[in-house]
């Protein structure tokens, strides 16, 4: 019987602890933050072309409402709305005690992220995957008690610009697939954002930190070559939002809420201001009405609107965590509090429909079609497509993989998220089923052998004694 349960445990640690087979593919998702979808258009980007003809080109992708990075990012590691997903600011607040903390900081809050919504990296853990991370937002984050196994948070007062940095944190996450055997690793680049903001989008400065993707990008899949590593690995590039010109420079009336008649702070317990172009206000009981009609066509690019009434294709609305009164401005225009205090050049945050608000998304890799371009799509679908290539059921999610699946290789095999999982699900079933037929039948076998050995045996040494008959189990 011994034989038959060493057998046993044998056959129960290749069934459902099995090493994930060595031809699963991988997956490298990198976030330019605010690489706009057409900033190649007006810069030479050879390795970003040259990616367009090894692989997928989305004209351009839709983020989510609000265009900002922490929420878009989040978007993209779940494939939720941002009032599914509930991390609906780059910053965490309290409207009890009204403590705010800045972007930074609310990376470290741990339930502003563990929310219920699961990122892909503890998905692809649980399924028996390797995941890492690094700087991506959300990364610092656990939910529900796991991490991203490998993961590299940005320090304070990181030096977003710096190319030999960027080189360096590329070398460590091919490295990860290699020596760690990664399945999946998220990468951040907080560029072209920075100068966008700073400079402008369509300022010189601007353009050269397109040159200085492109070249990453290059570096990237060179290194991929280098790791040996370009027959598993499948590399998305996207971002969380465009940029668009501030007007300055009193060409335009700004918006400014304290300077609207009838508008008073004293009837708000907490607001959300001077964060771009959007902001958010708690009125104090009985004040709803009044300061929305207050605010209501105060200014002609200014919106104003009750949560509740907010326009469906924002996925904006339906959060606790939205607070009641949400306004936004037309592109070129900031909102301010009390006085002006915002002096960035670029801005996003704006409706997901305009233009500038828009990301680039590039694919290229073993599971996508060559030199195909597409049109745009949702960013919620990115999710859907990345747990496909990665050969795991998705969370409940917004995305569809049939908006996506077009970009990959029609000898793609694997079937859907859903048929690739019941069929596995069909095939461990019928596995176990024959393990426990064939343990069974080892363990039978054994006892008769036994019983027989045993009775031989016996009829040896007595060979006088009566012999009991052999019992039969079948
Ligand atoms: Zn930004």
């Amino acid at each position: 019987m011994m034989r038959a349960t060493s057998l046993f445990l044998l056959w129960v640690s290749c069934v459902f602890g099995a090493p994930v087979s060595k031809d699963r593919q991988k997956l490298l998702l990198i976030s330019f933050d605010g690489f706009r979808w057409d900033y190649d258009r007006d810069v030479d980007t050879p390795n970003l072309d040259q990616m367009a003809k090894d692989g997928v080109k989305a004209q351009y992708v839709t983020p989510p409402y609000l265009t900002i990075t922490s929420p878009s990012h989040f978007t993209i590691l779940t494939g939720r709305y941002i009032e599914n997903h509930g991390v609906i600011h780059n910053m965490w607040f309290n409207t009890t005690t009204t403590e705010k903390k800045p972007y930074y900081q609310s990376q470290f809050v741990n339930e502003w992220w563990d929310n219920g919504s699961l990122p892909i990296w503890i998905t692809a853990q649980r399924q028996g995957l390797k995941a890492g991370s690094l700087h991506f937002p959300g990364t610092a984050s656990s939910y529900q008690g796991q991490v991203a196994m490998v993961q590299e948070v940005e320090p304070l007062l990181y030096n977003y610009k710096n190319e030999t940095a960027w080189r360096e944190n590329s070398d460590k996450v091919m490295s990860w697939f290699r020596d760690r055997d990664l399945d999946f690793v998220s990468l951040y680049f907080g560029e072209p954002d920075g100068v966008g903001h700073k400079y402008g989008p369509d300022s010189p400065e601007r353009r050269e930190m397109v040159r200085q993707v492109d070249r990453t990008v290059g570096y990237i899949r060179h290194s991929a070559e280098h790791h040996g590593l370009t027959d598993q690995l499948n590399v998305i590039i996207t971002a969380d939002h465009g940029m668009s010109t501030v007007f300055r420079n009193g060409l335009v009336e700004e918006i400014t809420l304290s300077k609207i008649p009838g508008f008073s702070f004293r009837d708000l317990s907490f607001h959300l201001l001077d964060y771009g172009p959007s902001g958010m206000l708690l009125p104090k009981p009985g004040k709803l009405d009044g300061v929305y009609n207050t605010l209501k066509g105060a200014h002609p690019h200014l919106h104003v609107y009750k949560k509740e009434e907010m326009p469906e294709h924002l996925h904006y609305s339906k959060n606790d965590r939205i607070l009641p009164i949400i306004l936004w401005a037309d592109p070129g225009y900031v909102i301010n509090g009390y006085f002006p205090v915002q002096f960035n050049k670029g801005e996003h945050g704006y409706d997901n429909q305009e233009m500038d608000m828009k990301p680039f998304f590039r694919a290229v890799g073993p599971a996508f079609q060559k030199n195909l371009e597409v049109g745009p799509f949702e960013t919620v679908n990115i999710y859907p497509l990345m747990c496909h290539i990665l050969g795991i059921q998705p969370e409940v999610n917004d995305g569809h993989l049939s908006v996506t699946k077009h970009m990959l290789v029609i000898s793609d095999s694997r079937g859907s998220g859903d048929e690739k999982n019941h069929l596995k699900n069909a095939f461990t079933g019928l596995a176990a089923v024959a393990g426990f037929l064939v343990v069974t039948f080892i363990a039978i076998m054994s006892q008769k052998m036994l019983k027989r050995k045993h009775k031989n045996k016996r009829s040896d040494s007595f060979r006088d004694a009566q012999s009991e008959p052999v019992q039969s189990s079948f």
